[in-house]
C-alpha cells in the first residue's frame, strides 16, 4: 500500500484549507499528501461567515460583505457598524473549487475516498474527522438556513441582521440570522442554542416559513438553497497520539460561546505550514485559556438563564463594536474584555460562578 509523508483525514474546510496553505507555500514539493474524502461530488453546503479580523487566503470566494448589522429583541434594536472589521461570507462551493483545481495540479498530492487505500504507518496525519462521546450533553448550535430569492426589491443588503431574538424561544435560545445578498436575495435561518434533545425545536421549515411571512412580510419567494447543521458548544473528546494533530471542528477550532470556526481553522492552517519543518516536535495549537474560561460562564449561564439571554447578547453590545468583534473572534486584549465582561449583568454571572 502507498506511504505518504502526510495524510489529511478529512477534505472539508480544516482539511483543505491546510492542505491549500502549505501548497501555496510551496511545502509540498519534495513531500507527498494523500488526502481522505468519503463525499462523492462537493457541492455547496456551507456559508462561512466571519468579521473579518484576521487575512486568509478566501477572499476570491467571499460572496457578500457588510459594513453593518443589526441585533434585535421585540422591543428594542442596536444598529451596529463595523467599518474596518467586516462581516464576510464564503461561498463553500468557490471554496472547494478553488483549493481542489489548485490541489490537483500537484503530483504529489493523492485524494482518496477511503482509509483503508493508504498505510498509515509511517505517515504525519491531520485528522479532521470528529469523534463524538456520546454521553456528552453539551450544548449545540443547531439550525437550518435557506436562500430565498423574491420577486420585487425586497432586503436592504447594506446591512446584514446578526440575531432577531423576536421569536419564540420555547424555554430555549432562538433566533433568526439573515444575510442579505442583493435586493432580491437573501439567506435567513432559523439558529437554536439547546441541548438538542428536543425534537420539537426541530421543525425548522415551519419556523422559516412562519419567520419570513410573518416577520419579514415576504409572500412571494422561491428558495434556491438549503443548508442544514449542527455544531458542537463543547469540547469533543480527543486523544492525544504521536504522529497526529486534530484539525477543524475537531482539532477545538471552534468558538465555544460562537460557533464560529472558519477564521480559527485558517490561523490554524498557518500555524501548522510555519511549523511543519518541526511538526513533530510542535506545541499543541489552541484557542486561548481565557477563553475556553469564559465561554464556559457563558454557556452556564446560557444553560440557566436561557430566557435571560437575549438581552445578555443586546448588552454585550453595549460595548464598543471593535471590542465585541474582536472578543467574539479570540483575537481582544486585556481592556477590550474587561469591557465585555463590565457589559455584563452581574448578579446572574455571579451567582453561575459561585454555584
Ligand atoms: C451548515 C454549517 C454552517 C456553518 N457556518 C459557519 C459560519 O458561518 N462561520 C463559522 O466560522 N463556522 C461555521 N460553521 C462551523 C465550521 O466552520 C464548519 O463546520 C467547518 O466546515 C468545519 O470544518 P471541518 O473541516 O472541521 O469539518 P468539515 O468541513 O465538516 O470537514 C470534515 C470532513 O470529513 C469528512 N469525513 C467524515 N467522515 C470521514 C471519515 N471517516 N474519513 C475521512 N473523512 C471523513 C466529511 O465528509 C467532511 O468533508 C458551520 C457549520 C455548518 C455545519
Amino acid at each position: 500500500m502507498k506511504e505518504f509523508d502526510y495524510t489529511i483525514l478529512g477534505g472539508g474546510c480544516a482539511g483543505l484549507s491546510l492542505a491549500y496553505e502549505l501548497e501555496i507555500h510551496n511545502k509540498l514539493k519534495e513531500k507527498t499528501l494523500a488526502i481522505i474524502e468519503p463525499r462523492l461530488e462537493y457541492r455547496k453546503d456551507k456559508t462561512w461567515s466571519f468579521w473579518k479580523t484576521t487575512k486568509h487566503n478566501f477572499d476570491d470566494c467571499v460572496k457578500k460583505s457588510w459594513k453593518n448589522f443589526t441585533i434585535n429583541t421585540s422591543t428594542k434594536t442596536k444598529f451596529i457598524k463595523c467599518t474596518k472589521l467586516p462581516y464576510q461570507s464564503v461561498e463553500s462551493g468557490l471554496f472547494y473549487k478553488k483549493t481542489i483545481t489548485t490541489l490537483k495540479k500537484n503530483k504529489n498530492i493523492f485524494f482518496y475516498k477511503n482509509i483503508s487505500d493508504v498505510s498509515l504507518n509511517n505517515t504525519f496525519i491531520f485528522n479532521s474527522v470528529p469523534s463524538l462521546d456520546p454521553k456528552e450533553d453539551g450544548v449545540w448550535q443547531h439550525f437550518m438556513g435557506i436562500e430565498i430569492e423574491t420577486t420585487k426589491n425586497t432586503f436592504d443588503d447594506e446591512i446584514m441582521n446578526l440575531m432577531d431574538f423576536d421569536c419564540e424561544q420555547r424555554d430555549s435560545v432562538h433566533f433568526f440570522y439573515t444575510l442579505p445578498y442583493n435586493k432580491k436575495t437573501a439567506l435567513i435561518e432559523t439558529t437554536w442554542l439547546s441541548k438538542m434533545n428536543d425534537n420539537s425545536l426541530m421543525d425548522y421549515e415551519n419556523q422559516l416559513k412562519n419567520y419570513i411571512e410573518n416577520n419579514l412580510n415576504i409572500k412571494n419567494y422561491k428558495i434556491n438553497h438549503t443548508e442544514q447543521g449542527a455544531i458542537p458548544l463543547f469540547k469533543l473528546s480527543s486523544v492525544n497520539k504521536k504522529n497526529r494533530i486534530n484539525i477543524g471542528t475537531a482539532g477545538g477550532m471552534t468558538r465555544l460561546s460562537t460557533g464560529y470556526t472558519f477564521l480559527n481553522i485558517q490561523d490554524h492552517s498557518k500555524f501548522i505550514r510555519k511549523n511543519i519543518e518541526n511538526i513533530h516536535n510542535v506545541k499543541k495549537y489552541e484557542i486561548k485559556k481565557k477563553y475556553h474560561f469564559l465561554d464556559k460562564i457563558f454557556l452556564k449561564v446560557l444553560k440557566s438563564h436561557p430566557k435571560n439571554m437575549p438581552d445578555i447578547f443586546l448588552k454585550m453590545f453595549n460595548s464598543p463594536p471593535e471590542n465585541v468583534i474582536k472578543f467574539l473572534s479570540n483575537k481582544s486584549n486585556f481592556f477590550q474584555d474587561l469591557s465585555i465582561i463590565l457589559s455584563m449583568p452581574k448578579f446572574i454571572f455571579l451567582k453561575v460562578l459561585l454555584k
